[in-house]
């Protein structure tokens, strides 16, 4: 492939990369915004059941009170009765029964009393809680569709973002670059953190993953064999430079420089196919 022509389709390649890594970064962007949002939802069903559990509560606690209530008013109204019996009776042996039933009657109305007492007490402290609860609600739900909103606005400007970028690389690709290497070009720009051209440098190493090349490669490569040659190690596509300054390699492997670089090409996922 003639210099110019090469040079032409490196040319656009690099210009594609940089419109495919905003376009990219805007989809992540995009599919990290609904978290904020899916944890305020989280937030807004936890306190709904527990509103819910609440009114439950509070339901049972107010079915008790008027329970008590009732027994209540009934054993004070036995021993009322018992009392004015009182009042009619004449002969000894009948007063005392009727005295002991009163007294009887006391210790349950008594106890009738502690009980309602209590019962009403827990329905207005359910009540207080239940009024708190549904305060929490209301905040929380307005926070819900303050964020929903929010998301809606900023998904429309991105997604807005994405149409005009997916153009301009139609546009790019228009210009000379093949179906095949466009795709193939994309998925490794997505893949490889936005990098998928670089070029070769230090005369033998790919600067995308730093590992060193076999010179037959990078004879390929210089020699513009095809408009692309992907790094056998990374899948990038490799370029050129003849300006790159040219270092002795056996300094360059035995440096500290050197083992950093193979370490980063090793933990890089880097063997992935694209
Ligand atoms: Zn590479």
């Amino acid at each position: 492939m003639a210099d110019n022509e090469l040079h032409h389709v490196h040319t656009l390649l690099l210009q594609l990369q940089d419109v495919l890594r905003e376009k990219f970064e805007l989809e992540e962007e995009i599919e990290v915004l609904p978290a904020a949002l899916k944890e305020k939802e989280a937030r807004l069903e936890a306190a709904n059941a527990k509103y819910v559990e609440l009114n439950d509560a509070y339901t049972k606690a107010r079915q008790d009170a008027t329970s008590n209530s009732i027994k209540y008013d009934d054993a004070v109204k036995a021993r009322t009765d018992a009392e004015k019996l009182v009042e009619k009776i004449t002969l000894q042996r009948e007063y005392e029964a009727v005295t002991k039933q009163i007294d009887e009657a006391r210790v349950v109305e008594n106890a009738l009393l502690k009980a309602r007492n209590a019962s009403n007490k827990l329905v207005d402290e359910l009540d207080g809680q239940l009024k708190a609860q549904e305060e929490v609600c209301d905040v929380l739900k307005a926070e819900v569709e303050e964020e929903k909103s929010k998301i809606d606005g900023i998904l429309k400007e991105k997604n807005e973002k994405i149409v005009d970028l997916d153009a301009r690389c139609i546009q790019i690709k228009a210009e000379g670059i093949s179906d095949d290497i466009y795709a193939k070009f994309c998925r490794i720009v997505k893949n490889k953190n936005g990098l998928g051209i670089t070029p070769i440098i230090q005369g033998q190493v790919c600067s995308g993953c730093h590992m060193i090349l076999p010179m037959q490669f990078v004879n390929d490569v210089r020699l513009g064999t095809s408009a692309t040659e992907y790094c056998p190690y990374c899948s990038r596509i490799l370029y050129y430079q003849e300006d790159e300054e040219q270092i002795d390699l056996s300094d360059f492997e035995s440096s500290e420089a050197g083992e950093d670089f193979f370490a980063d090409a090793i933990s890089d996922d880097d063997f992935d196919n694209v």
